[in-house]
């Protein structure tokens, strides 16, 4: 490869010998305007893993809840309880809101002030009675962290009596930015940290349960914090090797307004190269059409994503906090994506079985 930014020349010379980057590599990827030659890097070291294949699944999103203890400063999302806004799902609902065809289930939301800890093992016990087939992927390792805050129930234990309910594997979220500057700034310290997040992220992977990571970009935070953030990662996925996906997601405005406007779409697809690069030793790099929007994603194919999540029907996370893209897509949708870039669509389940190659 020929790279208008020469810099990147010995980058490419540790990728094809197997050399693991440095952070200084990382501030390189970050840094460079040679966003081509970032993504022809990020392309190649995909496509050796992945070859032209890019993966989706048919999901469905549950939010049991907005209401929240915390208030994060990015947080468009979560109401008190009682104010104008606020939802609470009972566990019939929950249950309802999953229909045939579902292969995956995403339950997300708020720091509950006293919903008991039963409630949850129970709301997941009642969809996994109905839908024993639907794979459940559930609570962030902030909200494990808050259940042992809440009611001391310690992580270990949290998670093997939701796995005896039906839990499969864990999603990323609340990871935000590894960083204690920003935790205060943005107030998020009220969350589990980045220790304690790892240290969730690492007793799930003890107990055999795979999970995902996150990073929220595109705010106030540097260059320098975003590679320290994908480097802990590598290190905690170096020590318990349980991660499956990173998902880079890109900060929604909203009214929040810690920014004036959302990070443009060039920034995302560095973020996903330099991701690519890094995380080594992650085996799926998420493009996550909600924050992206359905162009950028398809362009995502060729800067190192192998996935671009599923059809969600009800995400509200994000688009509580502005983002313009369709609540749900169908699954047609989502193969136009991927083939729209040249690649090509493999429906899987939430642990990359495959479930159905369609060219
Ligand atoms: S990001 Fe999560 S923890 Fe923070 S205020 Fe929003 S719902 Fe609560």
């Amino acid at each position: 490869m020929r790279f208008a930014d020469a810099r990147l020349e010995p980058v490419w010379d540790k990728i094809r010998s197997g050399e693991r980057l440095t952070r200084d590599d990382g501030l390189l990827l970050f840094g460079t305007d040679d966003l081509l030659g970032l993504a022809r890097l990020a392309d190649h070291v995909k496509s050796q893993r992945e070859g032209d294949r890019v993966y989706f699944v048919i999901n469905r999103h549950i939010t049991p809840t907005n209401v929240c203890v915390l208030a994060c400063r990015f947080c468009d999302f979560a109401r008190k309880k009682g104010e104008a806004g606020s939802f609470e799902y009972s566990i019939e609902e929950m249950v309802g809101l999953v229909h045939e065809g579902v292969r995956e289930v995403h339950i997300v939301g708020g720091h509950h002030p006293d919903w008991p800890f039963e409630y949850y093992e129970r709301a997941l016990a009642a969809i996994h009675a109905v839908h024993p087939g639907v794979q459940i992927k559930a609570f962030t390792a902030a909200e494990i962290d808050y259940f042992y805050r809440r009611w001391k129930i310690e992580p270990k234990e949290a998670l093997t009596r939701l796995r005896a309910a039906g839990l499969q594997s864990m999603p990323g979220g609340g990871a935000e930015i590894f960083s204690a500057r920003l935790a205060r700034e943005l107030k998020y310290t009220g969350k589990a940290d980045p220790d304690r997040w790892c240290e969730i992220h690492g007793i799930a992977h003890s107990l055999g349960i795979r999970t995902n990571a996150t990073m929220l970009y595109g705010h106030v935070e540097t260059l320098a914090e975003r590679v320290d953030h994908l480097l802990r990662l590598r290190d905690q996925q170096d020590a318990s090797g349980g991660f499956l996906t990173f998902i880079p997601l890109a900060y929604q405005v909203g009214t929040t307004k810690l920014v004036p406007r959302q990070t443009p779409p060039t920034d995302s697809l560095r973020t996903i190269a330099a991701s690519r690069l890094l995380l080594d030793n992650f085996p799926h790099i998420e493009a996550y059409w909600v924050v992206l929007g359905e162009d950028t994603t398809s362009v995502a194919l060729h800067f190192g994503a192998d996935d671009i999540n599923g059809t969600l029907e009800d995400e509200r996370i994000q688009h509580m906090a502005g983002a313009q893209t369709p609540a749900g897509l169908a699954r047609a949708q989502l193969i136009r994506m991927i083939s729209d870039a040249g690649k090509t669509p493999i429906e899987r389940d939430a642990l990359y079985n495959v479930v159905q190659v369609w060219n």
